[in-house]
């Protein structure tokens, strides 16, 4: 096992036409699961190639415990990798591509490789498949053999590049729990990435969140869906997406309104209104999650007409023009008429406020 650090790590592309990643740094402690998650394009394959040994960094150094790795070639590197497209040879059986890695990466004798390989195949499951082709088997099969022949070289990194994205999605909720049962099982440094927020959100200790190249976030889930650094984080974690309306300050000190020239005014009070009295930018943008939003009662607080009530099991999200597109989500009892104007309500406690010149998150 091995902690991962990344320091200042920058990809250019195209003779500096394209910087894919952009000063990246950040530590994967000793047997850490972290996901790295951001839109399409924005630099998380080619950073997990990067600790790979697949894309060789433009500046910028990887280290595995003390030593510099940044030049080493992926062979040499103790990791294994796991692809969205599983990476099988099509010619070789399940116990060939589980067995060829060891071979390539250790100096085991046979009957001990096949050991291995047969301890592993039970650990997965796929005991029963070790003598098909890959084209004989499912999807879900295929992963499941692409992670095992990872799992059987004992690696001191994982690194896993959208694995289940190709799965459906029953499959890939089983295969979340799967891997993650695994990890803890076997305690390797992972580093995992994806560009679905949920997964990166329930699967990882930790989660790195990238935008254009450049690192937006390191944390907790919970502590990252709370406390987002910028507006992007905000809108980028959680489902459905946080609401944002944009926003003046005025007044001071304990008294403070946030409003704008569609009707929209929310008072703040007491120390948020005292910490948001004192923020200097004038151009802001609330947040609030739509699990935030409460409906209240008749005179009590901001009018909503309701455009569209979508039922989505045991909660209904309500989709309001509040001066802007607002959704909330609320318990499914809570079923007002398509037209219907209601009142809504979120407690200063929760309420996000940003910044709308640089998105940087002011409370
Ligand atoms: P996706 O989720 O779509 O795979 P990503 O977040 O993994 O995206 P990267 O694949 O790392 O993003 O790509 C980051 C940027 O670098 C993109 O603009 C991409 O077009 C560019 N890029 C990646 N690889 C190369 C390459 N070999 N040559 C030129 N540009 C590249």
């Amino acid at each position: 096992m091995a902690t991962v650090t990344l320091d200042n790590l920058r990809k250019e592309f195209d003779n500096g036409r394209i910087v894919a990643v952009d000063d990246v740094s950040f530590e994967v402690a000793d047997g850490e699961f972290v996901t790295v998650v951001g839109p399409s394009g924005c630099g998380k394959s080619t950073t997990l190639r990067m600790m790979a040994g697949l894309e060789s960094p433009t500046s910028g150094t990887i280290r595995f415990d003390d030593e510099d790795v940044t030049d080493v070639h992926a062979r040499k590197r103790d990791v294994a990798m796991v692809f969205q497209n599983y990476a099988l040879y099509p010619h070789k059986t399940v116990r060939q591509n589980m067995a060829f890695g060891l071979r390539m990466s250790t100096d085991l004798s046979k009957d001990e490789r096949h050991a291995r390989v047969a301890e592993t195949a039970e650990m997965m499951g796929i005991e029963d498949l070790l003598d098909d082709k890959p084209s004989e088997l499912s999807g879900g099969q295929k992963q499941r053999v692409a992670l095992g022949r990872a799992i059987v070289r004992e690696p001191d990194v994982f690194l896993f590049d959208e694995p289940l994205s190709n799965l459906d999605a029953k499959l890939r909720t089983t295969m979340r729990t799967e891997i993650q049962r695994l990890q803890n099982e076997l305690g390797i440094t992972s580093i995992y990435v994806t560009h679905d927020q949920e997964e990166a959100m329930t699967m990882g200790d930790r989660l790195a969140i990238l935008k254009d190249g450049v690192l937006q976030q390191v944390g907790e889930p919970k502590d990252v869906y709370e406390n987002p650094t910028n507006e992007f984080v905000g809108g980028f974690v959680g489902s459905p997406s946080m609401n944002f309306v944009d926003v003046e300050a005025t007044g001071d000190g304990g008294s403070v309104t946030l409003s704008n020239d569609d009707g929209f005014s929310y008072a703040l009070t007491g120390d948020v209104a005292r910490r948001v009295s004192a923020v200097d930018a004038r151009a802001l943008r609330l947040g609030i999650r739509p699990e935030d939003v409460r409906v209240a009662d008749a005179g009590e607080g901001i009018e909503a007409t309701v455009d569209v009530v979508e039922p989505v099991g045991s909660d209904n999200y309500l989709h309001l023009d509040v001066a802007a597109d607002f959704i909330a989500r609320v318990d499914s009892d809570v079923e007002p008429t398509v037209g219907d104007t209601v009142e809504v309500t979120f407690d200063q406690s929760v309420v996000h406020l940003f910044d709308a010149t640089d998105g940087d998150a002011l409370l």
